[in-house]
């Protein structure tokens, strides 16, 4: 489902590399971690798999398309199978749950019909189909969170990406949110999570990939 092959990004011309001679490969339904310290590439890495960012070297495949080579006008349906989530999730406090959650069908021209009925079911798959017409302000930040989820999953993307998507939660949601990813994980997305929570990793027996200024170091899978 995803293969990076000697990739390396360079932000500016003088500056050094975030990621140098990356290679890694994750099987479609594959959940994985992404650890390493602060400036360690994790970010960049699942920036280049949103094409947010291009790679300076090497080649990158997602879902069998060489996405280096994607002309501008092709990022768009590049991005419509790659869910993301964010630690701050990003939610719009002016709308209602339901409405952020709707936000990337209805760029994608959904009927309302169809978005409704993917809406409930992604706000049904997280738990929280009882307060779509809550505003996110009035939720937990653990609640936030998992809206911030079923707008990554809204679109059924067969990638799911997250960045670092407990970073602001004790450990008893975090391990509820990581469980939420697992679930995806079981309907056959490949997900791909950076987290610094090694003790949350350890508990939860998945591979893990270690980043250590810009290389790979190493591919291990923890025994739970
Ligand atoms: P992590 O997510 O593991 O903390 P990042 O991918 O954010 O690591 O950063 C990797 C390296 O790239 C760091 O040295 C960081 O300073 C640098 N970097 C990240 N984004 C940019 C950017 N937009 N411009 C310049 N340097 C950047």
């Amino acid at each position: 489902m995803v293969r990076f092959d000697q990739v390396s990004k360079r932000y500016g011309a003088a500056g050094k590399d975030a990621l140098n001679g990356v290679n890694f490969e994750l099987q479609r339904g594959e959940l994985a971690f992404l650890t390493g310290h602060s400036g360690a590439g994790k970010s960049t890495l699942l920036k280049l798999m949103m094409m947010m960012e291009r790679p300076t070297r090497g080649q990158i495949h997602i879902d069998d398309q060489l996405i280096n080579t994607l002309k501008p006008s092709q990022v768009p349906y590049h991005r419509r199978k790659v869910g993301v989530v964010f630690q701050n999730h990003q939610l719009l406090f002016d709308r209602s749950v339901y409405d952020n959650v709707a936000l990337p069908l209805q760029i994608a021209g959904y009927s309302p019909v169809d978005c409704a009925r993917r809406v409930r079911a992604a706000l049904d798959s997280v738990g929280l189909l009882q307060y779509e017409q809550r505003n996110p302000i009035e939720l937990s930040g653990g609640e936030q969170q998992r809206v911030g989820i079923a707008r990554a999953v809204v679109n059924k993307p067969a990638l799911l990406l997250a960045d670092e998507p407990t970073g602001n939660l004790d450990p008893e949601l975090s391990a509820e949110i990581m469980d939420l990813f697992v679930r995806f994980q079981q309907v056959g997305v490949t997900v791909l999570i950076a987290t610094h929570d090694i003790a949350l990793i350890e508990r939860m027996g998945k591979r893990r990939l270690i980043l250590d200024h810009g290389r790979m170091l190493g591919d291990t899978h923890v025994v739970a």
